[in-house]
């Protein structure tokens, strides 16, 4: 390999290869033959790969010491620079020539270009292989960095448990979620992702619901700040945690911002935070009322999304109060009934009609008592539709460890 030389140190101080000490000797016969890409090309696969490791996603260009920007990425060749042995996938059909082109170039940060040229990433990491994850990279920046057509959002994000493990959207996760609905988030100083709200607590006692409120009160001063400055007018919410604290976060960031919140899928790939489409048709929603009860204080509210809630395992002094139920009319309940965001908003406007018409038909109604097996994005609509002022109070109820519900948290009228 052939070093920059120190009058382009300014510009972009590449490395294209950093071969240890054994390398080098057996690699010295290919030296006569290798000469750097031409420095056109190695400053396009930098700004298409917009300094970040093609794999990895880390990024390149590292801060200024004392006035001198350091870079430590590394342009790898996907076939290798020459056809010799010792010259990782030099045996691929691409010719000679078109090996310095950009197309078989890459920007890789040490550790992931040691991988793919270590022996056995060689079997792994194909020419093909490569290839792929380039082209995925490139997309992926051109079109988080197309900033005429895409708005800026707040992330407001949740660290939770669940099943005694802590879960979070991680930031890949979240930019692949960002970039499909065409948004940038918010640069907040230094964090990439700006708002983000300690749920781990296991919830066993009524303090735990409380802490959760309190934890989200704190961040929604965070958030209000921003909005009223004007910075941003939209935020993207990756939030799971217990469906009362969820419903308490949509109350507190209300209707009026636009808010697009994400659902975690079952797919355990980065994209797994990023909306699917239908395969069965959007579900309808409807609900039944109760015949008796009208001049009753309380009612019940049962929400039939992911599950059917059984009456049975509620508090026994619920058990007397008129019952109304949404459940999706032209399919089941199911974990993936709310696949998509068309979905996810006739969810929403299912629930808005059942608030106005409680509104309507029960107007002595000062108290839900809300049973909800939902998924969480539909649990933060829940608390986004809800009307202060309008709406009764909302009791919002979690399913406990011995399948019994038990009362969580209150959200006021
Ligand atoms: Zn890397």
């Amino acid at each position: 390999m052939v070093r920059e030389s120190a009058n382009d140190a300014d510009l972009l101080n590449v490395t294209v290869h950093q071969p240890g000490p054994s390398e080098v000797a057996s690699s010295l016969s290919d030296m006569s033959k290798r000469k750097d890409p031409p420095r056109p090309v190695v400053v396009s696969v930098w700004a298409k790969a917009a300094g970040r490791c093609s794999m990895c996603g880390d990024p390149q260009l590292v801060s200024a010491i004392r006035d001198v920007t350091v870079t430590i990425g590394e342009i790898a060749h996907q076939a290798g620079a020459t056809e010799g042995k010792k010259s990782p996938r030099g045996d691929a059909d691409v010719s000679l020539p078109a090996r310095d082109k950009e197309e078989n170039l890459m920007l890789l940060c040490h550790e992931c270009h040691r991988k793919i040229d270590s022996t056995s990433g060689q079997e792994v990491y194909t020419v093909e292989v490569l290839r792929g994850i380039k082209e995925q990279h490139e997309a992926m920046v051109a079109a988080l960095t197309d900033f005429r057509t895409e708005s800026r959002t707040l992330v407001v994000a949740t660290r939770s448990t669940v099943r005694q493990q802590a879960v979070a959207a991680t930031p890949r996760e979240i930019a692949f979620a960002l970039v499909e609905n065409r948004r940038t988030p918010y640069a907040l100083g230094n964090l990439t992702y700006n708002v983000t709200i300690d749920l781990t607590d296991p919830v066993s006692d009524e303090w735990v619901w409380q802490r959760g409120m309190k934890q989200i009160d704190a961040a929604i001063e965070g958030i209000e700040a921003t909005l009223s400055a004007g910075r941003v007018d939209h935020l993207s919410v990756f939030a799971l945690a217990p469906i009362p604290l969820l419903a308490y976060l949509g109350h507190k960031l209300g209707d009026k911002t636009t808010v697009d919140a994400f659902r975690r899928s079952r797919d355990h790939t980065d994209r797994a935070w990023c909306w699917g489409e239908e395969t069965t048709g959007v579900p309808v929603f409807v609900h039944d009322l109760p015949d008796v009860g009208r001049e009753s204080d309380s009612i019940v509210v049962a929400l039939d999304v992911t599950a059917s809630v059984k009456t049975e395992r509620l508090p026994a002094d619920l058990t007397d109060l008129p019952t109304v139920r949404l459940h999706p009319s032209n399919a089941a309940p199911g974990p993936d009934l709310l696949g998509s965001r068309r979905a996810l908003d006739s969810f929403g406007r299912a629930w808005r009609r059942l608030l106005a018409q409680l509104e309507n038909d029960f107007p002595e109604v000062n108290r839900l008592h809300v049973v909800a097996a939902v998924p969480a994005p539909a649990a933060v609509a829940i608390g986004r539709f809800h009307r202060p002022y309008a709406d009764p109070a909302m009791v919002m109820y979690e399913l406990g460890e011995d399948t019994r519900y038990q009362r969580a948290l209150e959200i006021p009228a």
